[in-house]
């Protein structure tokens, strides 16, 4: 078992001197940021903010979010995330739900939350990066003392991240202490761990659970360095990599997609590079190659959830399979089982290959582990629908179709959600958009089910085209006719510019289907 804040409070004792956060040309020490950690915490108890209440943080990747998020924990509170980019509408469901008592945000995002704290709880604002009406600026807020850390179990809530699902408004997912621990030092250790010499990119937005797990906590756990980027530029972050020697790269498809679509990427080095991951959404083998080529630095998959904090699979060095999101990280369970019924039924093992029909693999993924949530906040409906009981074990439906092969390897093909039916058959979006990435004239694809008379739903293709393309969204068909079943070409091709797409890097479907 392990508590967040003990493990890293051990962490800056054994490595004072060592860099904790780098910023703009600014390193701070693990001694440094700790003590302001310690101060942040203090001033939150001067406040009136309780062991167990909510703190809301709405700010971008900056060095006063991870000091934020530490003194929340040491104060023994609650962090919630907020995305930056949610409106004050947005925003007040996260706080009115979660009750929380204060909120830390960007000086420019405080008149949002003014906006609408008289129907919250919220009593305490901190402004970041300047001053801002109703709030106090974050260095004049620190208190001159520090707070010795509250004690919490291992079993305590940690953070409070939101997570859209699919309908409805967004759920409060608890996490504590030991599902991030686990998580974090799980998946640092399928790659050899982390050392004080390790210096991660922080580009994956910290309010969703793959930065602040991985690229934040299991940094801060092991003396690494975290090197925040508050917005996402593919040139900003290659020139980053260089000029620092980032070890550990962490970043959505669409990340990885953009960098090697930017014209003249290649110059950069990106030798210091000892690990790169891509997660949240599936990663196209067509970009994944083009990354290795580009820059002879292996990218890896690792698939998860907020629900899982967030990993729960992985592709690792000497043992990996492209398109494959890797095997289940150990110390956890996972199963494919029949995704009608909710119920535990297996399905047969893959692997797919020309006898085999992806239909009689595929099924839900279910997990069961140290890292999956305690469940949703004050959602007993949500609850009851997310998880079975089985053999004493808690089995959390992902959602999520995949299939499983021999050597444990895990793929996934869709979100339930998003499967089409046509006709009859179903189509896993997956392996088409697979398809178009695989286009030289292709820059990005989504593949959705839009609403077809005749058959149900058809097969809808969205596609970016490169900029000097010449295939006509005639000849896009064409092709797809060629390499797949008859039914599961897209029957309308439409060219776009850019695909809508959520901070992390999914693709907005809903918005495509027109919905
Ligand atoms: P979130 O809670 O925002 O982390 O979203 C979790 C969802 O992201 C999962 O249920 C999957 O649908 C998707 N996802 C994450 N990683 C992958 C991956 N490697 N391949 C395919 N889908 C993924």
């Amino acid at each position: 078992m392990s508590n967040l804040v003990a493990d890293i409070e051990e962490t800056a004792a054994a490595h004072p001197d060592a860099t904790a956060i780098g910023f703009q040309g600014q390193e701070f020490t693990y001694e440094q940021f700790w003590a302001r950690a310690g101060q942040f915490a203090q001033a939150l108890a001067d406040a009136g903010v309780e062991p167990g209440d909510r703190v809301g943080l709405y700010l971008p990747n900056l060095p006063q979010y991870v000091t934020a998020f530490v003194g929340t924990l040491r104060a023994g509170a609650i962090v919630v995330p907020m995305n930056p980019q949610y409106k004050s509408r947005e925003i007040s469901h996260l706080l009115s739900d979660s009750g929380a008592k204060a909120v830390v945000g960007l000086a420019d995002l405080v008149p949002q939350v003014k906006e609408v704290q008289d129907d919250t709880d919220v009593h305490t604002v901190v402004s970041v990066g300047g001053d801002a009406d109703g709030a106090t600026e974050f260095g004049a807020f620190l208190a001159d003392d520090t707070l010795a850390t509250v004690d919490r179990e291992d079993d305590d809530v940690a953070v409070q991240p939101y997570t859209s699902g699919t309908t409805g408004q967004p759920k409060g997912v608890l996490l504590t202490h030991h599902n991030l621990a686990f998580d974090a030092r799980a998946s640092a250790e399928i790659h050899d761990g982390i050392d004080p010499d390790d210096k991660f990119l922080g580009v994956l937005p910290l309010f969703h659970i793959y930065g602040m797990t991985i690229t934040m906590i299991s940094t801060l756990f092991e003396g690494g360095s975290y090197w925040p980027l508050p917005a996402w530029d593919a040139e900003e972050a290659l020139g980053l990599i260089e000029s620092e020697g980032i070890t550990h790269v962490h970043g959505v498809p669409a990340m990885f997609n953009d960098v090697v679509n930017t014209p003249g990427a290649e110059e950069y080095h990106l030798s210091s590079v000892e690990f790169a991951n891509s997660g949240g959404s599936s990663l196209p083998i067509e970009v994944m190659q083009r990354f290795e080529e580009m820059f002879d630095v292996e990218l890896f998959e690792g698939y998860g959830l907020t629900e899982t904090s967030p990993v729960t699979h992985a592709n690792r060095p000497g043992d990996r399979r492209p398109g494959s999101i890797g095997k289940t990280l150990p110390g956890m369970e996972a199963m494919i089982v029949d995704h009608e019924f909710r119920k535990l039924d297996p399905v047969p093992k893959g692997p797919v290959d020309d006898e085999t029909e992806l239909d009689d693999v595929v099924g839900e993924l279910v997990i069961n582990g140290p890292n999956v949530m305690q469940g949703y906040y004050g959602l007993p409906e949500a609850n009851e629908e997310a998880f079975t009981e089985a053999d004493g074990k808690r089995w959390f439906h992902t959602g999520d179709l995949g299939y499983h092969d021999e050597d444990g390897f895990f793929y996934v093909v869709d979100r339930e959600k998003h499967m089409i039916v046509t006709g009859g058959y179903n189509v896993y979006p997956r392996e088409v958009e697979e398809l178009l990435f695989e286009h030289p004239d292709i820059a990005d694809a989504a593949v959705v089910g839009i609403p077809d008379d005749r058959r149900g739903e058809t097969v809808k293709a969205f596609v970016v085209p490169t900029p000097d393309a010449e295939a006509t969204p005639e000849d896009i068909k064409q092709y797809c006719l060629t390499n797949l079943a008859e039914y599961k070409h897209p029957r309308e091709v439409e060219f776009v510019e850019e695909l809508p797409r959520t901070t992390t890097g999914k693709v907005q479907k809903f918005e495509l289907r027109g919905e």
